[in-house]
């Protein structure tokens, strides 16, 4: 909600209500207790040498606390955007966007929803945004059975975020005040699309149209640690929102009125191409957010807020990354996988120094790169690529543990890594013939064999030769040998091998080649 859209008056009245903000030294630990407790407030506003330095909530400090983290109130405290510091102290607190925060309507106690609920008629002038196509359609249909249900119904995170910036999305997260289930259930009637619960959370999803759509209940997330799956627990739409991982996926649409429905100021973030987390222990909460963060910033060229980067020096001073599960750290590289610059956002972490906490020291770029680039990379299934990607930045045992892959095959890949390493001079060799390298190289898997590639670009020309030539197949097959009067046996693969061998090498041109070149080097077997 825009400090802009609120009316005058409302303000004076909210402000007169709430008496003066309550302050806390940035180092005064000792005192936040007791000023909670005392004064039954939810924000303080944190001050050093009376310089103000942000806003602690109670939720956060609570937060802190139940990780057993001993920071400071200066730690914690978020930075007031720009927009409220041309404001009085007393006023950008009572406007401080944290969905605990109640303020006063006339005579009555509010919460931000309600207060945007109310919605002054003409000072707000909520923003209206326009939908077309099957989007308009889809909301036409959902919004009757929210209706019939007297639920409210909002799309929100990033579909709302890619309508403001008029890009197309196809994955689409409404969310219902309540009533979810039988929301779902008639929706899925309605468009004829079976319905499938995902059991975590308690959401629903279906297929429609190409569009993937995600239904579920406003609700509240906490974490009982840092970087483990968090609880769930219904809760209104400011909480559903401010439980999110960046202002700008903060955003919802209330699609009765189609008015946006931003507390946590994600547009003007948006519009200023500005990447704010919603409270500093953002990243210990769910770590798998900086990882989100290096997409964001990199597909839509944001750059950092302050409290994004005192959260992101707290993670990395609690290194929050090691303390994510291989499967959720795998999932996130896949992400980055599909991103159109994926590089861009591993370099992205790097600069941040986020990849030293993964790979156990800094690793060297440049093998990721030309793996990226190489077209073979594009022919291997996303597993593979994951192996692949996992390989470029390092080829250590310990790594591929940690990210996931068995003790088995990460001890293979170590060993076939190293073998490759030491054959480096025989894949080079003019000595040694194309399709011995081709042989040895089959030993190992496609993946394996061009993260290598991208470690010594020295062998490029030469890997790429091996790479096309292993595709080489004689005309012969098993059917022919068999024409022909062998009898079938472990002499096949033998003679199979050696006429693919003997075409690798240019020896065989056609058929009859290969039928000539048999019957001179199995003569026993075809004089039989
Ligand atoms: P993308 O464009 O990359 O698909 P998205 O915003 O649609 O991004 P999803 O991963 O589909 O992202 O998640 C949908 C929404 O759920 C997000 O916009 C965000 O509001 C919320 N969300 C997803 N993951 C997290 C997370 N780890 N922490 C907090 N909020 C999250």
């Amino acid at each position: 909600m825009s400090t802009r859209n609120i009316i005058p008056e409302a303000k004076k009245k909210a402000v007169s209500k709430l008496g003066p903000p309550l302050k806390v030294e940035a180092f005064a630990s000792d005192q936040v207790e007791k000023l909670f407790s005392r004064s039954g407030e939810d924000v303080l506003v944190v001050v050093e040498d009376d310089r103000i330095l942000g806003l602690l909530s109670r939720l956060v400090w609570e937060k802190a606390s139940s990780y057993h983290l001993s920071l400071m109130p200066g730690e914690l405290a978020f930075e007031i955007p720009q927009i409220f510091q041309i404001l009085p102290d007393e006023e950008i607190f009572s406007l401080f966007q944290n969905p605990l925060r109640r303020i006063f309507w006339g005579e009555d106690l509010l919460s931000l929803e309600d207060f945007w609920v109310l919605r002054p008629p003409e000072d707000l002038s909520p923003r209206r945004l326009v939908l077309k196509g099957d989007l308009a359609y889809l909301r036409e249909e959902l919004l009757s059975v929210a209706q019939d249900l007297k639920i409210g119904l909002f799309l929100v995170g990033g579909a709302v975020r890619d309508l403001l910036l008029k890009r197309e999305s196809f994955d689409l997260d409404f969310v219902v005040t309540r009533n979810c289930k039988v929301f779902a259930e008639v929706v899925s009637q309605k468009l004829k699309a079976p319905l499938v619960k995902s059991s975590l959370f308690g959401t629903f999803k279906l297929s429609w149209r190409g569009f993937e759509i995600d239904l579920a209940q406003a609700r509240w997330e906490y974490y009982e640690a840092p970087a483990k799956l968090p609880k769930v627990a219904p809760g209104p739409l400011s909480w559903d929102l401010f439980r999110r991982d960046f202002t700008i996926n903060a955003l919802a649409l209330d699609l009765e009125t189609l008015t946006l429905v931003d507390f946590y100021g994600g547009e003007r973030d948006l519009h200023e191409r500005r990447l704010e987390v919603l409270h500093i222990l953002s990243f210990v909460d769910d770590p798998t957010r900086l990882f989100r963060a290096a997409r964001y910033a990199t597909r839509f060229g944001l750059s950092l807020s302050p409290n994004f980067l005192k959260a992101l020096e707290l993670a990395r001073r609690l290194k929050v990354i090691s303390l994510l599960s291989p499967a959720r750290l795998r999932n996130e590289i896949k992400r980055i996988l599909v991103e159109e610059e994926p590089f861009a956002a591993f370099v992205w972490l790097k600069e941040r120094k986020l990849l030293e906490e993964l790979c156990g020291k800094e690793p060297d770029l440049s093998p990721l790169k030309r793996l990226l680039a190489d077209s073979f990379f594009r022919d291997l299934n996303e597993d593979e690529k994951l192996v692949a990607i996992l390989l470029s930045l390092s080829p250590q045992k310990d790594f591929l543990i940690r990210l996931g892959l068995s003790e088995k095959m990460s001890t293979w890949c170590e060993n076939f890594f190293q073998e490759l390493e030491n054959k480096r001079n025989f894949l080079l060799s003019s000595k040694v013939s194309l399709s011995e390298k081709v042989f040895f190289l089959e030993k190992g898997p496609l993946s394996a064999i061009l993260a290598f590639k991208a470690h010594y670009p020295e062998l490029k020309e030469e890997m790429e030769k091996i790479l096309a030539a292993q595709k080489t197949r004689p005309c012969l097959t098993g059917k022919d040998l068999q024409r022909m009067g062998i009898s079938p046996g472990p002499l096949y693969g033998k003679i199979l091998k050696h006429l693919r061998a003997a075409k690798i090498d240019g020896l065989l041109k056609n058929r009859d080649d290969e039928i000539s070149f048999l019957k001179k080097e199995y003569p026993d077997v075809f004089s039989a």
